[in-house]
């Protein structure tokens, strides 16, 4: 896909990640994807755009819920591109294979270790979204869940350990 960065120029309606409108003169991203198909032995050609805020503001939940009326100072911003392929990742973790071999590991091994690799990966993610909260608007319970998911990710490392070794990719993070 062809990634870059831009000023929208005429407003779009629906974000490809929160399906909220990009207004004019905002930065955004926009993609292309450039696809083909075979179809009664006829080549299609055809590109799908996407378009993606690069600074979407995010206001408290609460604010939604009550139908936010007036100015109100967002509480952070997040690019829709950047957390739509974080998203990605989570469901399709990919393995550092450079510079090592293969793991040589049965059928029903392989299968767990992805197991445990695609869980983490919901782990951290979960982990990183707790994070945007600022510290002031963290609630004891944002506090336990953290803990909770830091030793939740401890205990995949440990299984992970009897099926091939930690990826060193983990090592850093914990
Ligand atoms: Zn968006």
């Amino acid at each position: 896909m062809d990634i870059w960065l831009t000023i929208c120029r005429k407003t779009v309606p629906k974000c490809s990640y929160c399906k909220e409108p990009i207004k004019l003169g905002e930065v955004m991203i926009a993609g292309r994807l450039w696809l083909t198909s075979k179809k009664e032995g006829e080549i299609r050609k055809w590109v799908k755009n996407f378009r993606w805020h690069a600074q979407r503001k995010i206001y408290p939940d609460y604010m939604r819920t009550i139908g936010a009326v007036g100015p109100v100072d967002p509480i952070g911003e997040e690019c829709c591109w950047l957390v739509a392929g974080l998203d990605y990742l989570s469901t399709h973790p990919q393995e550092e294979t450079r510079g090592r071999k293969q793991l040589q590991l049965p059928k029903k091994q392989k299968d767990e270790r992805l197991k445990i690799l695609r869980q983490r990966a919901r782990l951290v993610q979960k982990l990183k979204e707790l994070m945007v909260i600022p510290l002031a608007e963290q609630s004891e319970v944002d506090t336990a869940k953290m803990i909770k998911i830091g030793s939740q990710i401890e205990e995949l490392k440990e299984q992970i350990s009897l099926l091939g070794g930690v990826p060193s990719s983990w090592e850093s993070s914990g």
